[in-house]
């Protein structure tokens, strides 16, 4: 396996772990809502995008999406939503992800995930509308948080990503916009490369 495909089934890995508790917690997102792509802080490491940057060469829209990315970052550097989010109401934070399947790693904690607090002890991690939505099942979950004792928390699920086969560990973490412009600009060249030399 490549570096790229390393990487896809590591953040497959990483996201079932998530599904998992997701599904267990019982919490679902409203039909619709995109509020959590909407804000400008989705982090992530350009490596984690390099399965993305693959697909987009695979579909022939890898230099458009450079292009496009490039023109957002002259724009402006700051409140940046990720161009990858298909914005339906930006007033009632309405979208999806148009890449879902190749999204990173922080985009697939988006809504619940377990922490730990400074004695060690086990906590959950809510997205703020879930907690007007599910004010009554919140305190029973929380109640409950023994019965997730198996479920991994997000800084072991990190650890296993980043320090996994893909190793990631040392690469600095950029906006998600910023990422995808790396990310493109070293698969492009890669392919390039491998074109040129084959
Ligand atoms: S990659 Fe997808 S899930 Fe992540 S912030 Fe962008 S649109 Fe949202
Ligand atoms: S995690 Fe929260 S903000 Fe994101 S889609 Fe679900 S409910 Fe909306």
């Amino acid at each position: 396996m490549n570096k790229s495909q390393i990487i896809k089934e590591s953040l497959k890995d990483a996201g079932e772990h998530y599904t998992k508790l997701h599904s267990a917690s019982g919490l679902k997102c409203p039909e619709g809502c995109g509020k959590c792509c909407f804000n400008p802080n989705v982090f992530c490491r350009p490596s984690e995008l390099l399965p993305l940057a693959q697909e987009f060469i695979r579909r022939g829209e890898a230099e458009n999406m450079l292009e496009k990315v490039t023109h957002l970052l002259s724009q402006s550097s700051v409140d940046q939503t990720c161009i990858l989010l298909n914005i339906q109401n930006s007033t009632e934070y309405k979208g999806s992800c148009s890449m879902y399947e190749f999204r990173p790693l922080l985009c697939r904690s988006f809504g619940v995930f377990l922490i730990n607090d400074k004695e060690g002890n086990r906590e959950f991690s809510l997205c703020r509308e879930y907690k007007d939505l599910y004010a009554k099942e919140i305190v029973d979950l929380e109640k409950n948080i023994s019965a997730f004792d198996d479920y991994p928390s997000v800084d072991k699920i990190a650890y296993a990503f980043y320090n996994g086969e893909g190793d990631l560990f040392y690469e600095s973490e950029v906006q998600i916009n910023q990422a995808l412009k790396i990310s493109l600009e070293k698969a492009l060249f890669q392919d390039s490369f491998l074109k040129e030399n084959t």
